[in-house]
């Protein structure tokens, strides 16, 4: 029964993997024939839109194939704007998981704007095993036939696993002489280990990089640094190490190659640091 259901939950996240291409395009139709205006604005709330749209969307097509017995579910009460791939036919409980096969991260991130806002900075031992994160860039886009009003579009994706995409940035935040909090070690000198701030991390300057990290690293005048998991950041390598390592692991890890390519498609930053 247990094998039965990790063989669903995996082509389950297959299925929503493959999906992503057919679900982006019903996206933009929807929203180039509705979502018209004059003067789009950035940090306006719409890439929380898209996300929602991208699951709506993605719902409709797992619930137009009977035979499917997953969908989608929006979770509620959630720091993050997150899905769950939830079966059809029997109650979910978010709290305990039951009826779930596994979760989706989604982020945006708008092209326009000089420095990607989105943040993946939730810890490895945070993530199941077989979650995944879905990142969508998009922008106004003119309309063809009216010069004056826009719309917003999904410019480009990427949807697969989270944890290798985790394991990547935590190698490079070490790389570039970051740290992350270790059992017995903690500067808040927590008397109970592994206390709660095992595994937070730790920018090379020692500051916080989360606010759950130790109160005794927290910056001058910050409370924490929040750097870590910018999307655009968090592919940076200071040195010749961290290049190597993020070449090595293009050629050997299908998921990170397609997320390493996503990225520097889009940013040139990235694309340079893996020349
Ligand atoms: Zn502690």
């Amino acid at each position: 029964m247990q094998n039965n259901r990790q063989a669903l939950a995996d082509s389950a996240a297959e299925n929503v993997i493959t999906s992503t291409h057919l679900t982006v395009n019903a996206v933009n139709a929807f929203t180039e024939q509705v979502f018209h205006t004059r003067g789009g604005r950035i940090g306006s709330g719409m890439g929380s839109v898209i996300e929602a749209l991208w699951g709506f969307h993605l719902n409709v097509i797992l619930n137009s194939e009977k035979e499917i017995p997953y969908e989608l579910g929006w979770i509620y009460g959630h720091e993050y704007n997150d899905f769950a791939c939830i079966l059809r036919n029997e109650d979910w409980d978010p709290e305990t998981k039951d009826g779930e096969l596994f979760r989706i991260e989604v982020k945006s991130m708008v092209a326009s704007a000089d420095e990607s806002k989105a943040h993946f900075d939730r810890l490895q031992h945070e993530f199941a095993e077989n979650e995944l994160l879905a990142v969508f860039l998009w922008n106004w886009k003119t309309m063809n036939d009216q010069p004056k009003t826009i719309y917003p579009a999904i410019l480009d994706y990427f949807v697969g696993y989270a944890l290798p995409i985790a394991q990547l940035r935590d190698v490079l935040h070490l790389e570039r002489g970051g740290s992350f909090i270790q059992k017995d070690h903690c500067p808040d000198g927590c008397a109970i280990q592994p206390c709660k701030h095992v595994g937070e991390p730790l920018n090379a300057s020692g500051v916080r990089e989360r606010r759950s990290g130790p109160q005794s690293s927290r910056g001058v005048g910050v409370s924490y640094a929040a750097n870590f998991g910018g999307m655009l950041r968090m592919l940076g390598s200071r040195g010749k190490t961290g290049k190597e390592y993020l070449k090595t692991e293009y050629a050997s890890d299908p998921t990170k190659a397609r997320f390493i390519d996503f990225m520097a498609r889009n940013f040139p930053r990235v694309a340079r640091a893996i020349k």
